[in-house]
């Protein structure tokens, strides 16, 4: 078998097979391709797409890339949330403490950023010293004493998903169900966990924009996970604008410490009520409660009482990070300059397009332009509004924390671009769309 064949099948749209796909993924995973005939079948799998088979065979090779985890050993039903990927979304880094706090185990595989969306592992790599590279007995034993452990795809875990994330993220190959699908429950899958919640973003900001295609990735998803006999919940959840306030690896950490310690945040407000929610799913898979309603309230009460906190802590400590930061943010990396976009006239806001945010992220150094760029953790955007606000003319609608002025330059045009404003009253979207699975 040779890699050229294989392209110049998926090239001219005809189905491979499972040797074919295992061929490619092994070859790749082992360094025997370079990235430039990597890059030309993922750009050729994202242009004529693969059906359910060729997925299900993908998702398999990039599992038994490395070992599937057996935490047998660990008692309770192990759970993880995964999220498809969107802007300021830090969901992952209140849940996994939450539902740990409660005594579910939680394994949890991260990924980086990826495109214009975040990625949890810098988010925790802006904590300094947070190590997002165990090896497998850390890990296990971690989980085993903590409930918890935050890592990223290792040489042996998932290591195909490792290599192709990295590429799909700067060749333009992201948003493609089958690929955003083998990526994700390959490292799921081999995490050892027995249910999973995902959470399907929609709208510019997610990689899929329209609910149509979001139900359909999320049916996807669900059915390879049922296939390998794992419980699989899925929300369909609003990425119109960015989750939350805060869009940036440090600023995301602090955002999400806010959730933890219920510190000033309204009780609508957005992150923490779709953090609830899918907590709260976590919590009945993990059998802590039998209905939903119990399990929100179970969450909350971790929050309240400061359990959840101190297990992040508790976390961060263990994997080597300075739990200081949490407490005091001035440890956190901080950027040097600030610029306020303002509002341009009375109304309000109609739209802060999370895609445009995202990319302007990407640029002031949020995420990657390259596979060998080094992304800038204290860079960011604060948005002082959401849609549905009331603003006045000269009011800051968001705040950008920048360390070259020239990127700023190139970022300011997309920021300025992401915000409408009506002269009507405008509903927030609605947050959590529907619950699949
Ligand atoms: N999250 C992942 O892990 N992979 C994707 O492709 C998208 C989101």
């Amino acid at each position: 078998m040779h890699v050229q064949e294989i392209l110049e099948k998926k090239r001219d749209q005809i189905k491979l097979t499972q040797e074919e796909i295992r061929y490619f993924v092994d070859g790749y995973t082992q360094h025997k391709f370079p990235d430039y005939q990597a890059s030309a079948f993922l750009m050729a799998v994202f242009l004529n797409g693969m059906d359910i088979d060729e997925t299900t065979w993908l998702t398999d090779a990039m599992l038994h890339s490395g070992i599937v985890v057996d935490l047998s050993e660990i008692k309770g039903i192990k759970v993880d949330k995964h999220s498809t990927g969107g802007v300021g979304d830090k969901t992952s880094l209140i849940v996994a403490p939450i539902c740990a706090a409660l005594g579910v185990p939680v394994p949890m595989i991260s990924g980086r950023g990826l495109a214009h969306s975040g990625g949890t592992l810098d988010k925790l790599e802006s904590i300094p010293g947070f190590d997002v590279n165990l090896n497998l007995d850390q890990y296990r034993n971690l989980i085993k004493k903590t409930g918890l452990c935050l890592i990223g795809q290792t040489e042996e875990i998932a290591p195909a998903d490792k290599k192709i994330y990295a590429l799909r993220d700067v060749t333009c190959t992201v948003e493609n169900k089958s690929l955003i699908s083998a990526s994700i429950m390959s490292k799921k899958l081999a995490e050892g966990i027995d249910a999973l919640v995902l959470d399907v973003k929609t709208g510019s900001g997610a990689f899929m924009k329209s609910q149509q295609d979001s139900e359909e990735l999320a049916k996807m998803l669900i059915s390879i996970g049922k296939k390998m006999g794992k419980q699989i919940t899925a929300l369909i959840t609003d990425m119109s604008q960015p989750l939350g306030t805060h869009i940036g690896n440090s600023l995301e950490i602090i955002e999400s410490v806010q959730v933890l310690k219920n510190d000033n945040l309204p009780i609508q407000n957005d992150l923490r009520v779709l953090s609830i929610e899918l907590a709260a799913h976590m919590i009945r898979l993990g059998g802590k409660a039998k209905e939903l309603e119990q399990a929100r309230s179970l969450a909350n009460q971790v929050i309240l009482d400061g359990s959840a906190f101190e297990k992040l802590k508790e976390i961060v400590n263990k994997q080597d990070g300075n739990e200081k930061a949490l407490d005091d943010f001035s440890l956190l990396p901080q950027a040097k300059c600030n610029r306020s976009i303002k509002a341009k006239e009375d109304g309000f806001v109609k739209n802060l397009d999370a895609l445009k945010i995202g990319k302007g992220s990407v640029l002031i150094g949020c995420g990657r332009m390259t596979m060998e760029s080094k992304i800038d953790h204290s860079v960011g955007i604060i948005l002082k509004k959401k849609v549905g606000d009331h603003v006045k003319k000269d009011d800051t609608v968001m705040d950008i924390f920048y360390n070259d002025p020239k990127s700023l330059e190139k970022a300011i045009l997309y920021f300025d671009q992401s915000i409408e404003i009506s002269k009507n009253k405008v509903e927030p979207p609605t947050l959590i769309i529907k619950t699949m699975g």
